[in-house]
């Protein structure tokens, strides 16, 4: 009897407690459909009393209204299916879900955000302004590309003596053995710290790309490579945008560790080329509507020195 024995309904709308593995809290269940609006860092939803939880309901609701309120900019997809995130460049809003199911976070609820290739980091953006790194990314991928020849050589001479063993009539495809390179680094993590009562931090990741074991070739991985760290540009752009409009860019002397201010950086004016291509960059958020005309014409004369 003990299985189908009448769960008490759920305390906050007296709904059906679910069977299969309802969400508690404060060791009372809670039906589906209240713990579907559950979205805050788990840490603090393991000590959310019930008192808490009415008062996140409260919350959630007039969060909905922003999501009602929220128009799509520009948006993110990392991973293969799932947009990671969504910005509202006018409202200077964001969400982790294409979908707008999740919390909309507003710009200002921003104090800071890193983007890493595991544990080096690539953007930083904080009030005081966004600084960039030197990837080590490609650095690494060529001192690999010697192994990666040396590999592919040994593996022609076992193909070649295989084949002058067999038969002449034996036309099965040769054995490859397959090269089993490790990858430069493996995933982008981003970390966003927030000024929010339910996240401190909001984390995601994208994976890096990854060798062929057949064939491993420095330099499909390389712009595969340069793909993804430009999506992250886009993701580090689109965050100052809404969390830190008109604060500006540093780049990172080499060697500089994350913790340093971005005062200590080196403030951008030289390298022409590099002011061209961040233009180019600017006016693709321009046009996919993430920054304001006027936004773009002050990044522009920031950017040439004028
Ligand atoms: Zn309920």
């Amino acid at each position: 009897m003990g299985l189908f024995t009448k769960k008490t309904p759920c305390p906050i709308c007296g709904g059906k407690i679910s069977w299969f593995l309802p969400t508690k809290i404060e060791g009372e269940y809670i039906c589906d459909k209240c713990s579907s609006k559950l979205d805050m860092e788990q840490e603090i939803q393991d000590g959310l009393t019930m008192q808490g939880f009415r008062e996140y309901l409260a919350f959630y609701e007039q969060n909905r209204a922003l999501a009602a309120g929220f128009i799509p900019s520009h948006k993110l997809d990392f991973g293969f299916l799932d947009t990671k995130v969504v910005f509202d460049a006018a409202n200077r809003l964001f969400c982790m879900s294409a979908k707008l199911d999740k919390t909309i976070f507003e710009g200002a609820q921003l104090k800071s955000f890193t983007i890493k290739e595991d544990a080096a980091p690539l953007f930083a953006g904080s009030a005081d302004g966004l600084v960039r790194y030197a990837s080590t990314v490609p650095e690494r991928l060529m001192s690999l590309a010697p192994q990666i020849q040396m590999m592919a050589a040994a593996r022609r001479t076992a193909e070649a003596m295989e084949r002058m063993r067999r038969d002449e009539d034996d036309h099965r495809p040769a054995y490859r053995p397959p090269m089993d390179i490790p990858e430069p680094f493996k995933q982008f993590n981003v970390e966003l710290w927030m000024d929010h009562p339910y996240w401190n931090v909001i984390r995601c990741d994208m994976s890096g790309p990854i060798f062929s074991n057949d064939y491993p070739d420095p330099d499909s991985y390389l712009r595969e490579y340069q793909e993804n760290a430009g999506e992250m540009e886009q993701l580090a752009l689109a965050l100052m945008a809404v969390g830190f409009p008109g604060a500006g860019e540093v780049y990172a002397e080499p060697g500089m560790s994350m913790g340093m201010s971005a005062g200590a950086a080196i403030p951008r004016t030289a390298a022409p080329d590099r002011a061209a291509d961040d233009i180019l960059k600017y006016k693709s958020l321009l046009d996919a509507g993430v920054i304001t005309q006027e936004e773009f014409d002050q990044k522009k004369k920031q950017l040439l020195g004028i």
